[in-house]
């Protein structure tokens, strides 16, 4: 996990709502494979950025954001 210390904010732009998610990417051409990328979502945003990275085949899996 790569966010700062405090509240999760969600990922999508312009959204400012706390993330509930974690939606873990990989970019192939960019990480290797063991690297894992996080965004943070909230509810309402969760679908749209999965369905990005899932269009790409960057898409990991979705995950509760507990702490
Ligand atoms: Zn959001």
């Amino acid at each position: 996990m790569n966010e700062s210390e405090g509240v999760a904010i969600c990922s999508a732009k312009g959204c400012r709502a706390p993330a509930v998610w974690a939606v873990v990417w990989n970019n192939p051409k960019l990480h290797t494979a063991d690297r894992e990328k996080i965004w943070t979502a909230c509810d309402e945003h969760r679908q749209s950025l999965a369905d990005y990275l899932s269009a790409r085949s960057f898409l990991k899996r979705v995950e509760p954001l507990t702490r």
